[in-house]
């Protein structure tokens, strides 16, 4: 059996990173980057980074580990200035070290840039090629692209900043700033999400909408695929617009990564879940007692899954919160605790109960597994598993940490035999068509790749030595 910590991070699928930036001159900018990277530490627990410019100087604090514990009064309180950005990092590209944890930052010749990346550049080992020698200091994707932007020509950063990103391919919702300005763009595929809101007069950018509202901000707009855009004083402008030629937003965004309580592309994401819950329970109707989610992910669908099939909605597992991302390992003989410190089950509700389990997902399927074995030990008379998206069998390589393709449980694998290795009666996985309903996106701008293999891109990935390859 793997261990607590392996159950976790191979069992959920993470996002590569969370991203903010402000520029609002009379305001503690380190402060409220602190409270919003609070409200994305979802989208990267790994590290937490703020880099912090007065105009003269810029200024960062950056490590391993959550927001609160990276932060505190009195180091938030030597950043100040009026221009910051923040980033919260899952690693898909270089380790979890201290050198990788983002904004990057640049300091050459006088000129400095900080630079905070949610997403993955496929080409990135051609820009690095096009680069030569230069010295980095970290093993991130993020300084390649940082570099580029660096070297490229042009005396101000956004010329510089013009000429190099056409040449990025793949998923990027960047912000950056010089001592002086605040950048934000994004690629234009559009792959992962990027706000503008609006505090007071001034602007803001963030990778979801919860963190706007955090910080008592207004949304404004999405950064569009492709868009360049430059704040200062003045508001936002836009540098520059790549042309997009097909647009793919990560489907799984709605499914799994976003926060329910954010809007994407006008759509709240807590709706898309409900929606695709009720979907769910037409496709599959089943009878039972209770409906219950696997929290927190599942709880929306799981909603909209017992209004649809009039069967009562109930908690039967109890998550909790505290567990952080480093904890003691049990002792083999109650091994069972990996799942059971993550979730307790409800004994006195589950025993006797016909009980429809929904959830977001299936990666590989081994804590599934040991959720229906504890169920069942809780005495539940039926096990109904109800999965609102596809069957994963693609990795993603578009800044979502996703195992090897034969990792997945769904690999190779009918549902038939997906439900039988799970233990559960039945098993149930929404169809692609009625998730994107669920969406409702136009199917030709959404990014459904690991549900069906369709890149929207080609992509050289070295499976073996874990890097994208020229
Ligand atoms: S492959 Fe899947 S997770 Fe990755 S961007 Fe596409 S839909 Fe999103």
């Amino acid at each position: 059996m793997a261990d607590l910590i392996s159950i976790k991070r191979k069992e959920s699928l993470h996002d590569h990173c969370g991203v903010f930036g402000i520029y609002a001159p009379g305001e503690d900018v380190a402060k409220i980057t602190y409270f919003a990277l609070h409200s994305l530490q979802h989208r990267g627990q790994e590290s937490a980074g703020i880099a912090v410019s007065d105009g003269i100087k810029l200024r960062s604090i950056r490590n391993l580990g959550l927001v609160t514990s990276v932060f505190n009064e009195n180091n938030l309180s030597k950043l100040k200035g009026y221009i910051a950005i923040g980033h919260n990092r899952y690693s898909t590209t270089g380790g979890n070290t201290k050198d990788n944890v983002q904004p990057v930052i640049l300091s050459l010749k006088h000129k400095v840039f900080a630079m905070g990346h949610n997403g993955n550049v496929v080409n990135v080992a051609n820009l690095a090629k096009k680069l030569g020698n230069i010295k980095r200091s970290s093993t991130s994707d993020t300084e390649i692209l940082a570099y580029t932007i660096y070297k490229s020509p042009g005396l101000k950063w956004r010329d510089k900043i013009l000429a190099a990103i056409p040449q990025f391919k793949g998923a990027y919702s960047i912000v950056a700033c010089s001592k002086k300005r605040l950048y934000a763009f994004r690629d234009p595929w559009g792959f992962r999400p990027l706000v503008i809101g609006k505090l007071n007069d001034y602007h803001i950018v963030a990778s979801e909408t919860c963190a706007l509202e955090t910080i008592g901000a207004v949304f404004v707009r999405d950064v569009k695929p492709g868009e360049i855009i430059e704040i200062d004083r003045k508001g936002f402008h836009i540098l520059g617009q790549i042309p997009s030629n097909k647009k793919s937003f990560c489907l799984f965004e709605y499914v799994y990564l976003a926060r329910p309580d954010s809007i994407i592309n006008n759509e709240l994401v807590h709706d898309v879940r409900r929606k695709s819950g009720e979907l769910l329970a037409k496709e599959a109707p089943v009878e039972a007692d209770l409906v219950a989610a696997i929290p927190d992910s599942g709880t929306s669908a799981a909603l909209g899954f017992a209004d649809a099939a009039k069967i009562p909605f109930g908690e039967i597992l109890i998550k909790n919160r505290y567990i952080g991302r480093t904890f003691i390992q049990p002792e083999q003989h109650i091994r069972e605790l990996g799942v059971k410190i993550k979730f307790n089950p409800m004994k006195k509700i589950i025993n006797g109960k016909r009980v429809v389990i929904v959830d977001d997902s299936i990666v590989r399927g081994t804590t599934m597994k040991k959720i229906v074995e504890i169920l069942r030990k809780c005495g539940a008379k039926k096990i109904h598993l109800r999965i609102c998206s596809p069957p994963i069998r693609w990795p993603c390589f578009f800044g979502l940490d996703t195992p090897s393709k034969k990792q997945f449980i769904a690999n190779g694998k009918s549902v038939a035999q997906i439900r039988k290795f799970i233990g559960a009666d039945s098993l149930h996985y929404l169809t692609l068509d009625k998730l994107i309903q669920a969406s409702n996106q136009e199917k030709n701008s959404l990014c459904v790749a690991c549900f069906n293999g369709d890149y929207p891109m080609e992509v050289n990935y070295n499976f073996k030595k874990n890097i994208f390859e020229e």
